[in-house]
């Protein structure tokens, strides 16, 4: 079966998608701390008449990093150009971005953790001195060219915090980390949308889709996209909660969030009773990439709860046994 909770972008990358993006502070729903925090430094750059400092966000894949970027850039009025770090492989490539952009730009990098040292080493004067020192030939007459490149502002984006460098992390002006976002959120998030993709979800069924998409407005929307196909084939001006509970049942999404790989880790990890589990142990039991567990899986997990990540490994908290009470009296966990 396909993995209905799983991050994908290919499918966003489409007009259509694009659309539900959202383009001001009013429709970027939840991460309250930050719009706050950005607001003022917004507010304070623009009144200095200066760039914005560089800005670095931490976080699971489709909690809104990308859009946050474009809504800086729209308040800033300036443009932003878009690229993803394993994009830039030569030191012409950056260099390319760079000398291409404005004074006050945003240059977005996604997957910042991903970019490799020798690029990094030329980020870090254009970050902190706006400017390039780029070797043009080599062995003793090799020479570096100095190019002073206009005030930008650099926006980074990764899912790995720990995988960034210490000096490029510095770098950055502000950090921000951002959260799981509340049910009570994604339903805003997916009425919002719905009344964009001209299709009314009662408020019932809007929570419904909510509690089901891990905390991640990405998941929310496709949930949402899916389930309006069940109403249209059924001809349904409204999606109705009966609608919804049934489009998300078929799809296999349960009413925590969890996904059938979801299920998997966690039966995994309560079937460990107690010992700790390492990553490449669970890496071939799910027959899944490292990155993807630590990157995508475990996060919902842990800021809910169901896992801990220790020294030793992974383990199964109560909560989680807790889920999986019947399976687990039946093995007799809870007499250990
Ligand atoms: P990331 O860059 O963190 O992977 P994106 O910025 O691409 O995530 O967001 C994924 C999708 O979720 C986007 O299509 C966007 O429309 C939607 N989205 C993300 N955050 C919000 C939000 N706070 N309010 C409304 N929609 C959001």
């Amino acid at each position: 079966m396909e993995r209905m909770v799983e991050i994908e972008r290919f499918e966003e990358e489409s007009s259509y998608e694009v659309s539900l993006r959202p383009s001001g502070w009013d429709e970027y729903i939840g991460q309250e701390k930050i719009k706050k925090n950005l607001k003022v430094f917004i507010e304070a750059s623009k009144k200095r008449e200066e760039a914005l400092d560089h800005i670095l966000f931490f976080g699971p894949p489709g909690l809104g990093k990308t859009t946050i970027a474009n809504i800086i850039a729209n308040q800033m009025n300036t443009n932003i150009k878009t690229t993803a770090a394993p994009m830039i492989e030569k030191a012409g490539d950056l260099a390319a971005l760079l000398t291409n952009i404005e004074e006050g730009d945003i240059l977005f990098i996604d997957e910042i953790h991903r970019m490799s040292p020798a690029i990094e080493e030329i980020l870090y004067p254009a970050m902190e001195d706006f400017r390039l020192d780029i070797i043009i030939g080599s062995g003793p007459a090799a020479q570096t060219v100095k190019i002073d490149l206009p005030r930008f502002t650099l926006i980074g984006a990764t899912t790995r915090a720990g995988m960034l460098s210490n000096p490029l992390r510095e770098r950055f002006g502000m950090h921000f980390r951002m959260q799981f976002y509340t049910p009570e959120e994604l339903a805003k998030i997916v009425m919002q949308a719905s009344h964009k993709l001209n299709k009314v979800s009662l408020p019932d069924a809007a929570a419904e889709m909510a509690t089901r998409s891990r905390g991640t407005p990405r998941i929310a929307l496709r949930l949402l996209k899916r389930v309006r196909d069940f109403a249209e084939v059924l001809d349904e001006q409204e999606i109705s909660l009966e609608r919804a509970q049934y489009a998300l049942d078929q799809l296999g999404v349960n009413n925590l969030g969890f996904d059938e790989q979801d299920i998997q880790l966690l039966e995994l990890l309560v079937s460990a009773k107690n010992k700790p589990m390492g990553l490449s142990t669970i890496g071939a039991a799910l027959s899944e990439d490292e990155g993807t567990i630590e990157d995508v899986l475990e996060p919902y997990l842990i800021a809910n709860g169901y896992i801990e990540r220790t020294a030793r490994g992974r383990i199964a908290t109560q909560k989680s046994y807790e889920h999986f009470k019947l399976a687990g009296a039946k093995d007799g966990l809870f007499n250990d």
